[in-house]
């Protein structure tokens, strides 16, 4: 796996962002921005799972003062995202925005950018420059591929607010298709000191969308490249944060809660491990603590396929032997399974 790649640092309300700080992970509402009750909601059960970070929609001035009201009700810091009309930019900041997400592909008249840049610069609130290779600019040179129009819509934009003396700049470039995704990204990484906010964009229902980033994001972040990501996803935006650590866990760059290791199962099994694992899985949801956890289905091999594991359980028939570490503890009754195997998981 590459080194990071050194970025600048940026700070969004109490969260760092680059300079080697740990990837954050971050999510989007999906309530609308006005109902400030929904949207606190929203916002406390994203908390709840340890998002880092929250966007919402800023489609109008009823939505850009309701910042201020949301933020009142709740403690991550919000990201105010803005299309078309400059002034929200301006109220969402008033409001008590801590970060602005602009699209160049809607918002790239250098007078309107510099506004928003002065006013952004006076309250310290960094912009994120929030290419999307569907809403490319107008200017955009046809006659290069999708990637290279991403990157010179971000460096267009990039260059504009370094002649305001503006710094406090996130990039991100983001296509559904992959393969683009990761030459802008890879494009873009060499040419600009700023941090990325990496992510697939409009990637799908949980079922293919979460495969599709964790594709694009995974080989961004093997790259080094990226410092905080976005799963997007046609669902709750719980589950965007839920599969953001997952890939961050499988890359080992981030610790979150467990991990559970389970065996696809065959012919040798002779429980229902699909039934199991599922059950088990549920009830890790309530731990926090970073521990492996095993569910194999059968004691020739499950102990020593899943030795790195901190705790498990190997099944036979009607019986199960707890290990940890591969080592086995004792022998378990197949009613005392998931009990057995979450009170150790308490206790290690
Ligand atoms: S641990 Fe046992 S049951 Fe599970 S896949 Fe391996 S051999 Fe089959």
């Amino acid at each position: 796996m590459n080194k990071r790649r050194a970025s600048k640092a940026i700070q969004i309300g109490n969260v760092t962002i680059g300079g080697g700080a740990p990837i954050v992970v971050q999510s989007m509402t999906n309530t609308d921005t006005r109902d400030v009750m929904s949207t606190i909601h929203q916002i406390k059960e994203l908390e709840d799972c340890d998002c880092e970070l929250v966007r919402v929609a800023v489609p109008d001035a009823e939505a850009a003062q309701a910042i201020r009201a949301i933020k009142r009700g709740v403690s991550l810091p919000i990201i105010a995202d803005i299309h078309f009309d400059f002034r929200l930019a301006l109220m969402a900041l008033e409001a008590g925005a801590d970060g602005l997400r602009l699209n160049p592909g809607n918002i790239s008249e250098p007078k309107k950018v510099r506004v928003i840049a002065q006013a952004a610069k006076e309250r310290n609130v960094p912009i994120r420059i929030g290419v999307n290779a569907g809403s490319l600019p107008e200017t955009a040179n046809p006659k290069l591929t999708i990637a290279q129009r991403m990157v010179d819509a971000a460096l267009e934009q990039i260059r504009l607010l370094e002649s305001l003396d503006f710094d406090l700049i996130k990039v991100s470039l983001k296509a559904f298709d992959v393969p683009t995704t990761v030459e802008a990204y890879h494009s873009i990484a060499e040419k600009i000191p700023y941090p990325l906010h990496i992510g697939i964009t409009e990637a799908g229902t949980p079922r293919t969308g979460i495969i599709r980033s964790a594709v694009g994001i995974g080989t961004l972040l093997y790259m080094g490249i990226g410092d905080t990501i976005r799963v997007s996803l046609t669902a709750h935006p719980r589950e965007e944060v839920i599969a953001g650590y997952e890939i961050l866990k499988s890359l080992n760059l981030r610790q979150h809660g467990p991990i559970l290791v389970s065996c696809p199962s065959c012919g040798r099994a002779e429980v229902d491990i699909v039934k199991l694992a599922e059950a088990v899985e549920n009830q890790l949801i309530k731990i926090d603590k970073p521990i492996k956890v095993a569910v194999m289905g059968c004691v020739v091999n499950g102990p020593g396929e899943a030795k790195d594991a901190d705790v498990g359980i190997a099944c036979g028939k009607g019986r199960a032997v707890l290990f940890k570490k591969g080592k086995k503890i004792r022998t378990i009754e197949e009613k005392d399974f998931v009990t057995a195997l979450m009170a150790e998981v308490e206790r290690f």
